[in-house]
């Protein structure tokens, strides 16, 4: 069972398998809006059997060292973002739009820093940890952007889109993407999974068909689905 937990200004979430998995800690605020909602579904901080992030961004990672300190949960990570978790700070940060432009003094925050415990590259499974799935690399947001493909045929996707602000049921580009042409790819990735629904950082799901609407939009090299992964 997925549960999405509302921070601040993103989505974290609570993978409910044989063991209990967090994918993603939210803003540097957000902590007790985490540890409510891990209340609520009866999972004490300790029971936790992972940290997942999606990737190293403020709003991502934010509670990362706090919940890591609560639990003893190890945190796993692309290596792409290392860096940033290492430092606290979410790099480069691209607008790919008015609104990205706009909020992008505010949302680029500093966060206590960590050493991620598990650095994975082209993913993992999930199974060792309780939880049916897998860890994908969906780089693109960021250079070590990864989504959980779960065996319910949901993922979580980070920030690779995000939901509409307005519209449910409908996915939207994000507002920032460091490499929106490999971000393209990691949809086309995503798409290839036959996705029911996916569940984004920022607003609300969408079903997985929306994934190939923005497959659409792209290049034709990035459309041939054919032959080996792109
Ligand atoms: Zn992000």
């Amino acid at each position: 069972m997925l549960i999405r937990i509302k921070g601040t200004t993103s989505n974290c979430y609570l993978l409910l398998g044989e063991r209990p998995v967090l994918v993603d800690t939210g803003a540097p605020g957000d902590l007790k809006r985490i540890l409510s909602a891990l209340q609520a579904n009866g999972v004490e901080p300790k029971q936790l059997a992972l940290i997942l992030l999606t990737h190293g961004h403020s709003d991502h990672a934010g509670c990362a060292a706090e919940l890591k300190r609560r639990s003893g949960a190890q945190i796993a990570l692309h290596a792409g973002d290392a860096a940033l978790a290492r430092s606290g700070q979410n790099g480069v940060l691209a607008a790919q739009d008015m609104i990205g432009r706009i909020v992008r003094p505010f949302v680029d925050e500093q966060f206590e820093a960590f050493g991620p415990d598990l650095l994975f590259r082209d993913g993992f499974s999930l199974e060792p940890h309780g939880v049916k799935g897998r860890v994908l690399a969906t780089p693109g947001h960021t250079f070590g952007s990864a989504s959980v493909v779960l065996g319910s045929g949901e993922a979580i996707i980070g920030d690779v889109l995000r939901g509409s602000m307005v519209w449910p049921n409908r996915a939207s580009p994000h507002f920032f993407c460091n490499d929106p042409e490999t971000n393209t790819r990691s949809i086309v990735r995503l798409a290839r999974e036959g996705l029911l629904r996916c569940h984004p950082g920022n607003f609300g799901s969408f079903p997985g068909s929306e994934l190939h609407r923005f497959r659409a939009t792209a290049s034709g090299e990035v459309l041939e689905l054919s032959g080996e992964p792109v």
